[in-house]
């Protein structure tokens, strides 16, 4: 199994909080869109399996015309040999969705659209610097549901101090009434460079709180399994049959294929990142370059991804696997490691694999380097 990410690198405006590749203007649009038909040409060798999901992701690909999303599926379904259904996501912000994007949407192949929520909470909204309302995204989510485009994904953010807890444990309880089969949370992260760092180094915004964060990590891991989702990710809750095939294909070190400016590409042995600078990215592919820059994944490397993917997730990491992929020097190490966690109030046993508990959860990052080869 594969996948293919293209990434469109245009929003409305930056949210404060951002830092993933985007631009504020669509000046680039029509050259951005033809590099993208000729960077899949160019690509079309770099799988050597069927490709079982596409995924528009930005950026805001929902700025895209639908018929030039549809038109990049077809290069995809020209290039690739791609499986009969495939999954297609296309992220989409709230205020792009009216009765016909809507209408366009239900007319193409997308059969997963993943809607950036946030909060449904003006003073969260103003916090991130969001330019949808709380009212467009309940109109969009109602709409898409209506036509019959249920398979939904919102994404939350929590940790911002505008939140609390009443903000938050509303916000889970509008998403389970509303039927949405996939929820990702993520803790607000303060990166650096960004205009929410600036602001709050100024004093012009309330800085974040970790411990509020916790709290509302806490609650979240116990709110949404009491209603029937799975977290079959640190980030990632669904009910049953719902998960994001995509981003599970990533989680489960499957080779997939990125398109586009800043767009990244793993093909098991190696990783590849395209530039980060629009300019040069369609410059390059016009003239048949793809401007990218990759690197041959060791085997530390490779046994590093394999913890820190199964340990995100709840198909957690077995002793056995190790030693099958990386030998038994490397299960040992792993085992070694282990001992730090035998009261097992961060890490479960079940059999020999071991997942985070919920408490480790929250403290993922710091337990998963632990077991990390460095050279
Ligand atoms: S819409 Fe998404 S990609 Fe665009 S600025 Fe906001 S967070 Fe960043």
């Amino acid at each position: 199994m594969a996948g293919i990410y293209i990434h469109i690198p245009f929003c409305k405006r930056k949210c404060h909080y951002c830092n993933f590749y985007s631009v504020p203007s669509p000046k680039y649009k029509d050259e951005l869109t033809a590099a993208l038909h000729t960077e899949l040409r160019l690509q079309k060798d770099y799988l050597d399996v069927p490709v079982e999901t596409i995924y528009f992701g930005g950026g805001t690909p929902s700025l895209l015309a639908v018929d030039d999303v549809k038109s990049l599926i077809d290069a995809v379904r020209e290039n690739y040999t791609v499986i009969k259904t495939p999954e297609i996501t296309l992220e989409a912000n709230p205020d792009d969705i009216d009765a016909q994007k809507v209408r366009d949407l239900k007319s193409s192949e997308i059969n997963r659209v993943s809607i950036g929520v946030q909060s449904f909470f003006y003073e969260d909204l103003k916090y991130l610097n969001r330019i949808h309302s709380s009212e467009q995204a309940e109109y969009a989510i109602k709409a898409l549901q209506d036509a019959g485009l249920d398979n939904l994904s919102i994404d939350f953010i929590y940790g911002m101090p505008s939140l609390g807890q009443e903000h938050w444990r509303k916000n889970l309880s509008r998403a389970v009434d509303m039927l949405i089969p996939h929820i990702s949370a993520y803790a607000i992260t303060v990166e650096p460079n960004t205009t929410l760092e600036a602001l709050i180094l100024n004093q012009k915004k309330q800085p974040v709180s970790e411990a509020e964060g916790a709290n509302e990590f806490r609650y979240v891991m116990k709110y949404l399994p009491e209603h029937n989702y799975l977290h079959y990710e640190i980030s990632n809750f669904c009910l049953p049959g719902y998960h994001s095939k995509h981003n599970s294909m990533y989680w489960e070190n499957q080779p997939y294929l990125g398109i586009g400016p800043s767009a990244h590409s793993f093909n098991r042995t190696s990783r590849s990142w395209n530039t980060n600078n629009m300019e040069e990215y369609i410059a390059k592919i016009n003239r048949n370059i793809i401007p990218s820059e990759s690197e041959i994944l060791d085997s530390n490397q490779q046994y590093n991804e394999f913890v820190l993917m199964g340990l995100r997730t709840n198909r957690g990491v077995s002793v056995k696997a190790v030693g099958d992929l990386f030998g038994q020097e490397r299960a040992y190490y792993f085992q070694k490691i282990l001992k730090k966690y035998e009261n097992k109030i961060l890490l479960a046993l079940t059999g020999d694999t071991y997942q985070l508990t919920d408490e480790g959860k929250l403290f993922a990052d710091r337990i998963i380097s632990d077991f990390f080869v460095v050279d």
